[in-house]
């Protein structure tokens, strides 16, 4: 099957089989024999929805670790089905495509299945990420529904229970093996902070001895109850300066895994350097927040990410006002318009888009100035030149 949703530069082609979103111009849309982009003569300067929305279906969890960026507890909030399917519908109504669907702990919410198969009845992909509590092998084959599932996993052992409170890596790879053995693609969800710096590689080994098929690497965020004592978590310079080449070695160690970064990582890889056609062949981008992404949390608030407790109204609203909505409009225009020194003079300013402002807020007190964690950031406060880190070689050349 394919999706074509028109766009100021062509449109957005989706395609099922292998998984992707491609970007087309006007005459490759005229190529495949699709009507013109009704925004070619009126160029619209962002994409005419999010192609990805981060569904909240639940808020409660029994778990309850320390930097839970949602802040999810036993008896937190939890929309009814009739409220998730209608979200669900409104989405699709807008053209996006993919639906990740989280928590809490997502697999509590005894609809989460039937929001699913409503996803893909309009013509969404749903994903899921879990903790993999409560992760059945009959749930596992429930779960081809899912593009993709991803489990949380911290690292093994003691730097699980560090960063999460309790012990769950066995729990998260018998998971793993459980979704791997039924056949759904799947991986990990690894958040990088100085509990979980030093496991990287092992816990990779262990992922890709599961059966997973990916690992994502998220930043420790300041959101929820990760706002607390954040500074002794987050990254510190020299690991955010030493990241890029250890990404590259355990590349190189796992060539059949693939190794995902997310939105907020892309100030620490932009540190060593990578060329532009580096950087749009591996796909990278940074901080999509009103634009590619947008997210609607478990009262049923849209917002521009998932980690911003930034409230525009609901699905409906992220609907109708995605073009015209101030809030939108300056956060996915903020990088362009406003960002001052050093990100305005930066090369990857168009790619990072400043960094994140969600540590931004944290470390500054503004959600609009540069990522205050960034190496480029950190050497223009101290007056310094910057020096970019030495990679070593690039797993792919341009
Ligand atoms: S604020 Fe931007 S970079 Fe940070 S998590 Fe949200 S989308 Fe990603
Ligand atoms: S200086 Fe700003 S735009 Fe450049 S990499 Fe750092 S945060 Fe991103």
């Amino acid at each position: 099957m394919m999706r074509v949703r028109p766009e100021d530069f062509g449109a957005i082609v989706a395609l099922d089989d292998p998984p992707a979103l491609i970007h087309v111009d006007h005459a490759l849309l005229a190529w495949l024999g699709h009507a013109p982009s009704p925004y070619a003569d009126a160029p619209l300067g962002h994409l005419s929805a999010p192609t990805e929305v981060h569904l909240m279906v639940t808020n409660r969890c029994p778990a309850a670790c320390p930097g839970c960026y949602t802040g999810a507890t036993p008896d937190g909030d939890e929309p009814s089905e009739a409220a998730l399917l209608d979200t669900v519908d409104r989405l699709a109504d807008q053209g996006v495509f993919h639906l990740a669907l989280g928590g809490g702990e997502s697999l509590l919410h005894p609809a989460l299945f039937r929001v699913a198969a409503r996803a893909r009845a309009r013509g969404l992909v749903p994903n899921l990420t879990t903790s993999g509590l409560g992760l059945t092998p009959a749930l596992a084959e429930a779960c081809r529904v899912f593009g993709q599932v991803n489990v949380s996993l911290d690292g093994l052992d003691a730097a699980y229970r560090a960063s999460r409170g309790y012990d769950g890596a066995d729990t998260a790879l018998r998971a793993l093996r459980r979704l791997h053995a039924a056949g759904v693609p799947c991986g990990v969800n690894y958040v990088l902070s100085q509990a979980t710096w030093a496991g990287l590689e092992a816990t990779t080994a262990e992922v890709a001895a599961a059966g997973g098929q990916q690992i994502e690497l998220l930043r420790y965020k300041p959101a929820g109850r990760g706002r607390d004592g954040y500074t002794d978590r987050a990254l510190t310079e020299a690991q955010a300066r030493a990241l890029t080449p250890r990404l590259i070695a355990l590349a190189a160690a796992h060539p059949s895994l693939e190794i995902k970064i997310d939105c907020s990582l892309v100030p620490f890889l932009c540190a060593a350097d990578p060329t532009p056609a580096l950087l749009s062949q591996l796909g990278v981008y940074g901080c999509e927040a009103a634009n590619a992404l947008a997210s609607v949390d478990a009262r049923g608030q849209a917002t521009p990410c998932s980690f911003v407790d930034v409230p525009i109204g609901d699905a409906a609203t992220l609907g109708a006002q995605w073009a015209t909505h101030p809030t939108l409009q300056r956060w996915r225009h903020y990088a362009r318009d406003e960002a001052p020194a050093p990100c305005s003079g930066c090369a990857y300013r168009a790619v990072c888009k400043g960094g994140c402002k969600v540590v931004s807020r944290q470390i500054d007190g503004d959600w609009f100035a540069p990522d205050p964690e960034c190496p480029r950031v950190l050497a223009h406060r101290r007056g310094e030149a910057y020096v970019p880190v030495s990679p070593g070689a690039w797993p792919v050349s341009p």
